[in-house]
């Protein structure tokens, strides 16, 4: 299959305009440095529609003004290659100014999430996901958007806010790709040392040990805290380790709905993040 690439939006408009009439389209947003975890976005969005759509695009709204926005991984020639070996039909890779034009100024609030977990370590951060994700929902009109569960909150914020704002997609989540060592795949484990890639697995690691404890009847809070100490003594900042509501995110007391135990912690200067499924 052929793989074009349109990088504003008259010829974004011009060729889903030619997709359409094929059948229905499926969409997969990214940052691009597209890796497996990417690609089976793709296949998954694949399988429900003729045709996928893949933006890529580093939105500078979402980075704090410390992060890592100015050394984010960029090689689009490879990223088309993932895309279309996956199934892609189009890469939509926008400049900053197609997607924020001059005078932009409106933006969508991610509410109670900025509150919570990822939001509150990252202040601005899912206003900023919020806002772009509608834009090119918006854009492509999919049928189906693909989000990876890896960024649990923020396939969380994203259902929020195609529910709150009647947005005519479905949203389907896919099951995080993981290394053989179970360290979740990012385009930010490229920034690892060696030495820091060897220790990095350890965040899954302590997630699964955990979920262990805390199926064995120990009280979640005790379990995590034991959960901060072992990453703590293995070099890692941790930011969070916690259980909270699958659906929600609010903080929970007990086990008796669907639970997602998330973490973030920082390795050096790399920030990672996993979670993984409870009850
Ligand atoms: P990003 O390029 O990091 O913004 O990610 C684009 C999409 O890919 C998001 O929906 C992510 O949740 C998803 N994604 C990233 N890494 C993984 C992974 N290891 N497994 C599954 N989905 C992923």
């Amino acid at each position: 299959m052929q793989l074009n690439l349109v990088k504003n939006m008259a010829d974004l408009q011009q060729a889903l305009a030619g997709l359409r009439t094929q059948g229905s389209v499926g969409f997969v947003p990214t940052m691009g440095a597209l890796h497996a975890g990417h690609a089976s976005l793709i296949k998954l969005a694949k399988e429900r529609s003729k045709n996928v759509v893949v933006s890529i695009f580093v939105n500078p709204t979402q980075f704090g003004p410390n992060e890592d926005f100015t050394k984010y991984p960029k090689m689009l020639e490879k990223d088309m290659e993932t895309a279309k070996a996956a199934g892609a039909s189009l890469v939509y890779a926008p400049s900053a100014g197609d997607i924020y034009p001059e005078g932009f100024s409106t933006s969508i609030s991610a509410g109670n999430m900025n509150k919570i977990l990822d939001g509150a370590f990252r202040p601005g951060h899912f206003d900023g996901v919020a806002t772009v994700v509608a834009k090119l929902l918006l854009r492509v009109v999919p049928q189906v958007a693909v989000f990876g569960e890896k960024d649990y909150q923020q396939l969380c914020v994203i259902r929020r806010v195609v529910q709150d704002l009647d947005l005519p997609v479905e949203i389907i989540a896919a099951p995080i790709m993981r290394e053989t060592d179970g360290l979740a795949m990012s385009s930010r484990n490229a920034y690892l040392t060696p030495e820091e890639r060897k220790t990095a697995p350890e965040i899954y690691k302590t997630l699964c040990e955990t979920v262990k404890h805390i199926k064995a009847g120990m009280p979640h809070r005790q379990a995590t805290a034991e959960g901060v100490d072992k990453l703590s003594s293995m070099g890692f900042k941790v930011d969070y380790l916690e259980l909270h509501d699958a659906a929600t995110l609010n903080s929970i007391e007990s086990l008796e709905r669907p639970a997602r135990l998330l973490v973030a912690a920082w390795l050096g200067g790399t920030r990672l993040i996993d979670n993984i499924a409870m009850g």
